[in-house]
């Protein structure tokens, strides 16, 4: 099949279930959407302070360099401003990434169950998917990277994993880019990376000095809270991303997520605070689950992954009726068990009592 011919077995991404639709099914006046690993605790106040100032000049064209967010993030990261790629969400550059990379008859080797969207833009490009399945949550480094062949063109690492919230340590870090032949890209999804709080987590940054094929993906979709904006990016060497830049649409980010994005990087409390907050109710639901008996996956995000002896429909369905929007497992490709956005305190107390009912 051609690239284009398979777009006609594909289905459009079809979003999980909206908090107003749920309110009309159940009848229920209050919905706590806990399924897509927004931010719960919102955004920068000061990206709202000054927003209203920048909806002039809006027939304008926005920055295609995005100037001021890439100068500014340049600066935060340590690296050359035209290291980085700017994507209407990373969701975009992944996008872009496979574009660039793949065609018929190449490869492109990720975990399962992974991020959807490296496969998905990788079906569409016509080339082969090379599946690797996780090994309770994380990453079988080792088995993805014997995997390579000749028309391997793309290695997928999602650290920490969406849906499982396993990260990937430095020396898994160090075992893949040692073996990974240099004409073979290295995508490290760190959606979730404000979130991580672990000792072994590498410095994939400043690793971009050392390896010429390694790309790091973040977002201000998650912990800035700016999902509604679509601002994402990659950082990696300038052949990288010049590469990339040739192939991304000209104005793809807006002038306003531009500027959001930019005020939310210089808000350093707002993200601590995320942090601090996501931690502590992070951690007061594990102890939840830990009496209940349940098991889960260990998560360096803002989400939980959670086994449960039923199939993730049920709870999804239960919970869903209760007001609550969470993710099965079964759309994550995980059967038993459901993924749940850390939430605010009292929205996860609240749902504690319905998980305890369900169970
Ligand atoms: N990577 C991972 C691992 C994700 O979980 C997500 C969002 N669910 C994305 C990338 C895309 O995020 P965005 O396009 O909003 O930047």
């Amino acid at each position: 099949m051609t690239s284009k011919e398979v777009l006609k077995s594909m289905s459009p991404y079809k979003p999980g279930k909206q908090i107003e639709d749920v309110k009309k099914e159940y009848g229920l006046s209050r919905i706590v959407k806990l399924a897509s690993n927004e931010n719960p605790f919102g955004f920068s106040k000061k990206v709202k302070e000054e927003m209203s100032e920048w909806m002039s000049n809006l027939e304008i064209y926005p920055d295609g360099y995005s100037t001021e967010l890439r100068m500014a993030l340049a600066k935060k990261l340590d690296v050359e401003p035209d290291q980085l790629v700017f994507g209407a969400g990373s969701d975009e550059v992944i996008e872009i990434i496979c574009n660039s990379y793949l065609y018929p008859g190449t490869n492109t080797i990720m975990a399962t169950p992974t991020f959807p969207q490296y496969k998905h833009n990788a079906v569409i490009e016509g080339a082969e998917i090379v599946e690797v399945p996780l090994v309770n949550g994380y990453h079988d480094v080792k088995t993805m990277v014997a995997k390579i062949n000749k028309q391997t063109k793309i290695i997928w690492l999602c650290s920490p994993n969406n849906p499982t919230g396993c990260h990937i340590n430095q020396e898994e870090f160090d075992y893949v880019m040692s073996h990974c032949p240099s004409d073979i890209l290295v995508v490290f999804d760190e959606a979730y990376y404000e979130y991580v709080d672990a000792d072994d987590y590498p410095d994939t940054i400043k690793a971009i000095g050392q390896y010429e094929n390694l790309i790091v993906l973040r977002t201000f979709s998650k912990a800035y809270g700016l999902a509604g904006l679509r601002v994402g990016y990659g950082v990696a060497n300038e052949a990288i991303t010049r590469a990339l830049n040739v192939t991304r649409g000209p104005f793809n980010t807006t002038s306003l997520s531009q500027k959001a994005a930019l005020i939310a990087l210089q808000d350093e409390t707002f993200l601590q605070e995320t942090f601090k907050k996501n931690q502590e109710n992070k951690q007061a639901f594990l102890s939840f689950l830990d009496n209940l008996g349940l098991s889960y996956d260990d998560s360096q995000t803002n989400f939980v992954f959670v086994h449960l002896p039923t199939t993730g429909d049920e709870a999804f369905e239960y919970l869903l009726s209760k007001g609550f929007i969470v993710r099965s497992g079964e759309a994550l490709g995980r059967s038993k068990g459901i993924r749940i956005t850390i939430g605010k305190k009292e929205d996860m107390e609240e749902l504690q009592s319905h998980i305890r009912e369900f169970i």
